[in-house]
Order: C-alpha cells, then sequence, then structure tokens
C-alpha cells in the first residue's frame, strides 16, 4: 500500500518526554490512510461479485438473499462498522437491515 503524502505533508518525528520517538502525521495523512484502508474491505465485499439489488430490496421485499450472501463474507464485521459509522439508511450492511440497524445502534439487540 502506498499513500501520498502530498506536498509538505511529510511524517515529522519528535523525541518524547520517555524517549523514544513519535510518528507524527497530518491530517491529510490520516485522511489517506483511512481511504487506503476502507478500500482495502471494500475490496474483499462478496456482495461485489453479486447481484446488487439484493442488497436494496424494494420496501417490503426479502432480504433473505442478502443477509445469506453476508453470513459467508469475511469483511462482514468492517461493513457493519462502517455502516453504522455512516449512518447509512437504506439496504443491507453487515447482514443487518437499516431497521436492525437502528435497533443495533439504540442497544434494543
Ligand atoms: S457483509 Fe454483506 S453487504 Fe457487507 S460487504 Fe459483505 S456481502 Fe457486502
Amino acid at each position: 500500500m502506498t499513500i501520498d503524502h502530498g506536498e509538505g505533508a511529510e511524517p515529522t518525528s519528535r523525541t518524547t518526554a520517555n524517549g523514544f520517538g513519535q510518528l507524527t502525521a497530518l491530517p491529510s495523512d490520516f485522511e489517506a490512510l483511512f481511504d487506503a484502508v476502507e478500500d482495502e474491505w471494500q475490496d474483499r465485499a462478496l456482495c461485489s461479485q453479486t447481484d446488487p439489488e439484493a442488497f436494496f430490496p424494494e420496501k417490503g421485499g426479502s432480504t433473505r438473499e442478502a443477509k445469506r450472501i453476508c453470513s459467508g463474507c469475511e469483511v462482514k464485521a468492517d461493513c457493519l462498522e462502517y455502516a453504522l459509522h455512516n449512518d447509512e439508511r437504506f439496504g443491507i450492511w453487515g447482514g443487518m437491515s437499516e431497521r436492525e440497524r437502528r435497533r443495533l445502534k439504540r442497544g434494543i439487540i
């Protein structure tokens, strides 16, 4: 993984009170790193190899097929965390419907 730090955004190091160096990255570096990590799990998403419509069923439609696929997805936890963090309102993410995610956020599940 290569991260473009951009001009003037090189990480700098400084010595802390305990004598160990501490790497200090500027916010733009963090953002690039976050994007890279984010892309990493999405590259392994099982749903990217299937019918995306199954993950966004019509109101009242079945979520069974999407949840079945999610159950075998290696990035299920990352996906659910992403959906909760970004307040994704629609579709199946991490094996959960929007209603189930709302309940999870409220501590009901
Ligand atoms: S958990 Fe489900 S929605 Fe999330 S990446 Fe995997 S298959 Fe896709």
